[in-house]
């Protein structure tokens, strides 16, 4: 059994934050508890990219902040880290509100720039990573993911929160090597078990709906969810937003590679009562959609039967940043007149949405073609 703690939190006041993660944390023995035997704790949040904190891209600064003043009030030591998609730590940190906790608070920067090779043998599938080098000089790991939609992963939450261990532009290689949402996912199933964070907070107060992780709009769910387990976390979060756990593949994979658990009868649900946060109307992918092979009878269909990126020229500002990280080569992107019109060109599309990820502008979203939903993954 996987134990996951569901605790209210109707603001990101800080007194409050910091009552609902004592809550959090007694479920579990407490914070001494939770890190027995290890001293420093490496905070790892989600920083996709520098917005606004009212956006919902990125863990409040909040919670940061409280959980920073609850390890060194308890005598750990406190370091931060992420690899953000797009900008450097320094300054998506500041936009995400982190620069008051941060200057106030000893936390301690981590070296997210250094690169170190790892291996690990016993991997569902990827035996080598390179990871930034500032995981290494922690005893443990305290992810702080965001729950928000995700356009190949249907969502992005505590497993997905740890492919920001993955220093920069190394992030682009594994979506050009494995463009399919299966071997992506076993991916990250591997990386978590290699890095095996000890515990997992939730910041579920504002999520993200629709077209995330970067552009959809927050929702009010007043929750934040704590776990040792982040297949039980992740499974439980998409029963709230009613999106079956067997359709997120990161649930499936993770349970095959000994991560945790996504069956609701081996998880222990602890604290306020599912029924105060379920969102049946949450808007996230539910239908099945066809995931992108690189050989077989759906190379020829591919346009035909898959999602795809599309452009809304209204909203786009000839920014360039949808070119620059298409990790395809060669690339699926490119300017149809000199700085004026961003242009798809599908045949070369792996479909690994990072275009519609990191747009800064909202420009790009998903189209399911109504063929493609009618045939399962
Ligand atoms: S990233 Fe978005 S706004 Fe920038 S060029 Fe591409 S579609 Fe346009
Ligand atoms: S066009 Fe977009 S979805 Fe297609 S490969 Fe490039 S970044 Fe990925």
């Amino acid at each position: 059994m996987s134990k996951v703690a569901l605790v209210g939190c109707s603001s990101y006041e800080l007194y409050q934050v910091k009552k609902a993660l004592l809550r959090g944390f007694s479920y579990f023995g407490g914070i001494k508890r939770v890190f027995q035997n290890k001293n420093r704790i490496l905070l790892k949040p989600n920083l996709l990219t520098g917005e606004n904190i009212e956006k919902a891209v990125t863990t409040h600064p909040s919670l940061f902040q409280g959980v920073a003043e609850i390890l060194i009030e308890n005598d750990f030591v406190c370091g931060y880290g992420d690899s953000p998609g797009f900008g450097s730590l320094e300054t998506v940190a500041k936009k995400a509100g982190l620069y008051a906790p941060l200057k106030n608070l000893k936390i301690e920067k981590a070296d997210f720039n250094g690169k170190q090779e790892v291996s690990y043998p016993k991997a569902l599938q990827n035996r080598q990573f390179t990871l930034a080098k500032g995981v290494f000089h922690f005893d443990a790991i305290l992810s702080l993911p965001k729950w928000k939609t995700h356009g190949l992963t249907r969502i992005t939450g505590a497993v997905k929160n740890q492919f920001g261990c993955i220093p920069g532009l190394l992030k682009g290689e594994f979506h050009f090597k494995l463009p399919d949402v299966l071997h992506f996912s076993r991916m990250l199933v591997d990386l978590n078990l290699l890095l095996k964070p000890d515990f997992y907070i939730m910041d579920a107060i504002v999520a993200m709906e629709g077209n995330g992780p970067r552009n959809g709009r927050p929702r009010f769910m007043g929750l934040l969810a704590f776990s040792h387990d982040p297949i039980a976390l992740d499974a439980t979060l998409s029963r709230l937003v009613r999106l079956d756990p067997r359709m997120v593949i990161t649930c499936l994979e993770g349970e095959k590679g000994g991560l945790g658990y996504w069956q609701e009868n081996a998880i222990e649900l602890v604290g306020d009562d599912f029924s105060h946060f379920y969102q049946p109307d949450f808007d996230v992918q539910r239908e099945p959609m066809i995931s992108y092979r690189k050989e077989g009878l759906l190379r020829s269909f591919r346009n035909l039967l898959l999602s795809k990126p599309i452009i809304d020229f209204s909203k786009c500002q000839a920014c360039g940043v949808c070119i620059e990280f298409c990790p395809a080569q060669p690339k699926a992107l490119y300017w149809k007149e000199k700085n004026r019109i961003p242009q798809h060109n599908y045949k070369y599309c792996i479909r690994c949405y990072c275009c519609q990820e990191l747009c800064p502008h909202g420009a790009i979203r998903i189209k399911t073609p109504s063929i493609g939903k009618l045939l399962k993954r």
